[in-house]
């Protein structure tokens, strides 16, 4: 039942998005910061959309497969047949005027300090004082920067201002449109909208 599963799975996605476990580059989508949590899934899908991230997780709520979200593996995510790399999702918009930073999800806090030093010197963002930590999964456990004592957390409302989330059942929404969302997603615990809340019904939105 798994394995014809993960062949469904395949089938929907680009042959590009889809890193098996015997690929290079296997290590670096799927292993968590704690080896002891590695459960190797034989498959990693890296959608590099938001129309193919929204056709994976519809898919995988729909399946009984035991699956994780996964950025940089900091926080040691693991799952025992398939890895969602939100790897694929490298945007990156600085409006100097509006003071705003729009973020993809694959991103770490390091990476984006050297974008900013490239695209606005002197600027800086509320990120993580860790450079390999992700964006969103620190902003979902809270997030302590270098700067936290004067600008406060992460994910605090003045500097974590939306965040694009896409439901179980394949709805994409703007956080903000959803009050109590955006509440719970600011540092929730337990990485609200990530892999330990993501199969527990009564922390779902509907
Ligand atoms: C050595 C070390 C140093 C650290 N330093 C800092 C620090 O300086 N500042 C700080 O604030 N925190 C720090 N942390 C804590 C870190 O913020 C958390 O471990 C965080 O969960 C890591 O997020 P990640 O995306 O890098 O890791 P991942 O393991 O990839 O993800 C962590 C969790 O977030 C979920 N998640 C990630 N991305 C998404 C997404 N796009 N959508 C839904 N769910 C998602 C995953 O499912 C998982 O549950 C540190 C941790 C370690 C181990």
């Amino acid at each position: 039942m798994t394995s014809k599963q993960l062949d469904d799975l395949r089938s929907i996605l680009d042959p590009s998005e889809i890193i098996e476990r015997d690929a290079p580059g296997y290590t670096e989508a799927a292993a968590p910061w704690s080896p002891m949590a590695d459960q190797r899934p034989p498959l990693v899908v890296q959608p590099s959309s938001l129309e193919s991230m929204t056709k994976v997780v519809k898919f995988l709520y729909d399946s009984d497969l035991d699956f994780g979200i996964r950025n940089t593996g900091t926080g040691s995510v693991s799952a025992r047949d398939v890895i969602v790399s939100t790897h694929g999702f490298k945007d990156f918009d600085f409006n100097e005027e509006a003071e705003t930073l729009t973020l993809g999800s694959g991103y770490d806090w390091g990476t984006i300090d050297q974008l900013m030093e490239k695209r606005a010197p002197g600027w800086q963002v509320v990120g993580a004082r860790c450079t390999w930590v992700g964006v969103a999964g620190s902003a979902l456990c809270g997030g302590l920067s270098w700067l936290s004592h004067e600008f406060g957390m992460i994910s605090d409302p003045q500097n974590l201002l939306d965040m694009q989330v896409v439901l179980r059942d394949g709805r994409v929404l703007w956080a903000t449109e959803e009050p109590d969302l955006m509440w719970a997603l600011r540092g929730g615990g337990g990485n609200f909208g990530g892999q330990y809340c993501l199969k527990e019904p009564n922390f779902l939105p509907a």
